[in-house]
């Protein structure tokens, strides 16, 4: 695998100190890890959770946010997801909620 040029570099990906892309967490592999569910974080300081109801096994975690937008700002490009590997199940459903 080659090296990714930092402009072309995917905003949901990891890349090494090599610029060399790194798999993403999947919702399968979460589960495995133990997580109950997904964290979710918007940069407005607008943060939820999220059970894996519904998300096919083999998305990665990342790509998730893709399918959110956020009801405080109402942005879409801002949300990033992350396995929820503390938390117990919140029985949320599939769109964003405050917790606070
Ligand atoms: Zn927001």
């Amino acid at each position: 695998m080659s090296s990714v040029p930092r402009y072309l570099r995917n905003p949901r990906r990891w890349y090494d100190a090599d610029g060399i892309e790194q798999p993403p967490a999947t919702i399968a592999n979460s589960k495995a890890n133990g997580a109950r569910g997904l964290l979710i974080h918007c940069e407005c300081g607008h943060a939820g959770a999220m059970p894996f109801d519904g998300l096919p096994d083999d998305l990665p975690v990342p790509d998730v946010a893709l399918r959110l937008m956020c009801p405080a700002c109402r942005r879409k490009d801002r949300i990033s997801t992350r396995p929820n590997l503390a938390g117990a199940h919140t029985g949320a459903g599939p769109k964003l909620r405050s917790v606070e």
